[in-house]
């Protein structure tokens, strides 16, 4: 029996999972392990309820188009309990679709528009800037590095989305984009950071190949939930892996 534990909610995890979304979970728990941590992941889908003080962490994976639009109605009813969890600092990771139904609205691939909870201040749209001659509905396809300027990390990945994330009101980026395209292949900026949400549009996933991202969040997850034990000194003795 690990001394501490934290409780993972693996939003639409049977819905949401492009690219092996789950591996953040892995990656999760391969650093919580070698510090004496358990994480107990749980399925949170269709009709069932969100309390936003069950969970320590939350993933909410990515998915293509079909998927989001079943995901984006029952999400509605899990809009106040996440909007609570958020505001009161939970961690959460959004990938790709996830992320985009944290903010308003997105717009798929065929035109239609899919609301979003709105949690969050951006928008997602498939129209593309004539300014900067992409063609409608051309996908941001491909391999991505980032830099975090506050921080000085680098992160690495993939990205393959059809919408354009534009951010808002209290968003961040995760990182301004190296090479790559980033949210919107605009504006050099990639994913989000919102009070403790990180979204991004890296799978692959993001903390399996960004081990300092993995353990950024974790430690973030582990000093809200256990504020007197010093997570920084032991979570710099275990080495950030690429893997
Ligand atoms: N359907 C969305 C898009 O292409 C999300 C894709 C994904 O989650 N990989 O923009």
């Amino acid at each position: 029996m690990a001394d501490y534990k934290l409780t993972l909610a693996h939003l639409y995890g049977d819905l949401m999972n492009t690219y092996g979304d789950y591996g953040n979970i892995i990656a999760l728990r391969y650093y919580a392990k070698q510090i004496g941590v358990e994480i107990d992941d749980q399925l949170v889908s269709l009709n069932d309820d969100f309390d936003p003080k069950a969970y320590d962490f939350v993933l909410f994976g990515g998915g293509q188009d079909y998927e989001e639009t079943i995901v984006a109605n029952d999400l509605a009813g899990k809009k106040e309990g996440l909007k609570e969890y958020i505001e009161n600092d939970g961690p959460l990771l959004a990938v790709c679709g996830g992320f985009q139904l944290l903010g308003h609205y997105m717009e798929m691939a065929d035109g239609s528009k899919v609301d979003g909870i709105g949690v969050m201040d951006h928008y997602t749209t498939n129209m593309t800037d004539p300014s900067v001659k992409v063609a409608k509905g051309t996908r941001l396809t491909g391999d991505i590095v980032i830099k975090n300027n506050e921080t000085g990390e680098t992160y690495h990945g993939f990205e393959n989305h059809q919408g354009r994330t534009f951010l808002g009101k209290g968003e961040k980026a995760l990182g301004t984009v190296v090479s790559g395209r980033g949210n919107n292949g605009m504006d050099q900026s990639e994913g989000v950071i919102y009070h403790n949400v990180y979204g991004s549009y890296f799978h692959g996933p993001i903390f399996t190949r960004n081990g300092n991202l993995a353990k950024r969040v974790l430690a973030t997850a582990l000093e809200r939930k256990y504020p007197d034990v010093d997570w920084q000194a032991k979570l710099e003795k275990v080495p950030a892996e690429t893997f």
